[in-house]
């Protein structure tokens, strides 16, 4: 097995209660959520060896896990330990956090009783990277209809048609790309939520059909302490280029500019200035602050 980063091989990953060592976390094969794509996840980020937001995002986990009939296999207050223990034996201070819910290998029927769930915690050692403003594409993959795949739902299946998205705009030299909801309006890139400024306003869409990220929620109040004005919407591709400012946000990637999107007909370009600047600095301020 590749080990991308040398840090790893020192690490464990905490796997239903023990502490396996890196190379030794291994599932089978027959792993039902890798053959049905049934696994809840998480993303998240500790700064100063505390997780941003753990609470948020453990209760998303535990929704997500429910909505696929998975009851969650450790509490709330076990999930949250376990974190606390995983950073710990890793000894990692800023680091990325994967949790999983997945079912395992004991059966491939759709619903066998016997199917266990099991909880992974992975860390990341995060390395930095060049900061970068992207350049976005509009992926021609769309996101599901609410009714077929419900949006608030963390699960590995969601990430299908975003693999393939950004995996094309990659090949076609974007960073990443847009995907549009089942209506056609703009809805999130691959991995964040998407933010746009007109006029000293922050306007960004209803996050009726993809995830209401815990990033995306948490620049929406930072924006209205600042003063800005923040307006929901459903937008469409022909309004993008009246629009001064472009950002994502997400756990990963924090707040990141968009330097230019796509289209078939023409590229946008906006600008990177005062708004973006100005959020960017405060989440920055804001995700590091809380655990002075
Ligand atoms: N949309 C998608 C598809 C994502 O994978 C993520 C990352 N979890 C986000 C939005 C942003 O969510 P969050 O701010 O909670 O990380």
């Amino acid at each position: 097995m590749a080990i991308i980063d040398e840090n790893k091989a020192q690490q464990y990953i905490w796997i239903n209660g023990e502490l396996i060592k890196w190379e030794e976390a291994k599932i089978h094969a027959l792993t039902h959520s890798l053959h049905y794509s049934g696994a809840a996840f998480e993303g998240e980020r500790a700064y100063e060896g505390k997780v941003f937001k753990l609470a948020e995002h453990t209760n998303r986990l535990i929704e997500s896990a429910r909505s696929l009939q998975m009851q969650e296999p450790y509490s709330f207050e076990e999930i949250i330990d376990a974190h606390k223990l995983i950073i710990k034996e890793n000894r990692l201070v800023n680091c990325y956090i994967r949790p999983l819910i997945w079912r395992g290998g004991e059966s491939l029927n759709m619903t066998n009783k016997m199917l266990s769930v099991n909880l992974m915690i992975a860390t990341v050692h995060l390395t930095p990277r060049a900061e970068k403003n992207f350049d976005l594409n509009i992926s021609r993959w769309r996101k599901p209809h609410p009714n077929s795949l419900p949006p608030q739902v963390k699960s590995s299946g969601h990430y299908n048609m975003n693999i393939v998205s950004q995996s094309e705009a990659k090949a076609d030299g974007y960073d990443d790309a847009i995907m549009l909801d089942w209506r056609g309006y703009v809805a999130e890139c691959t991995t964040t939520n998407i933010f746009f400024v007109q006029d000293q306003q922050l306007i960004t869409p209803i996050a009726d059909a993809f995830l209401n990220g815990i990033t995306r929620q948490t620049i929406i109040e930072l924006a209205k302490k600042l003063g800005l004005a923040v307006k929901e919407k459903y937008i469409k591709i022909e309004e993008l280029d009246s629009y001064e400012e472009c950002f994502m946000t997400g756990t990963a990637l924090e707040v990141r500019g968009v330097n230019s999107i796509t289209l078939t007909e023409k590229k946008i370009v906006f600008e990177y200035s005062k708004i973006t600047q100005l959020l960017k600095k405060e989440y920055a301020n804001l995700v590091r602050k809380e655990y002075e």
